[in-house]
């Protein structure tokens, strides 16, 4: 079996990754617009929290989209989510 990646595979995980990339970054935007909450509000039960890691610009996950990849101190924020959305 041939295990070499051709061109056109490599575009079109090029093309799959930025689109993943571009997804998670309108996720982002998205919960940040959401009213911010305090940690001990984020774990209460029966609700739905978005935890929000800002890494700094330098950051390696904001290449690759792994957070694993963190080479930073991010800040970290949670953001509620509304009931019924
Ligand atoms: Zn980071």
């Amino acid at each position: 079996m041939n295990m070499r990646t051709t061109k056109e595979q490599r575009r079109a995980n090029a093309r799959s990754h930025n689109a993943s990339l571009e997804l998670m970054q309108q996720l982002a935007a998205y919960a940040k617009a959401l009213p911010e909450v305090s940690i001990d509000e984020a774990f209460a039960p029966g609700v739905v929290t978005h935890a929000c890691y800002s890494h700094d610009a330098h950051c390696k996950t904001l290449k690759t989209g792994n957070g694993f990849d963190c080479n930073c101190e991010p800040e970290l924020s949670f953001h509620r989510q509304p009931q019924g959305a």
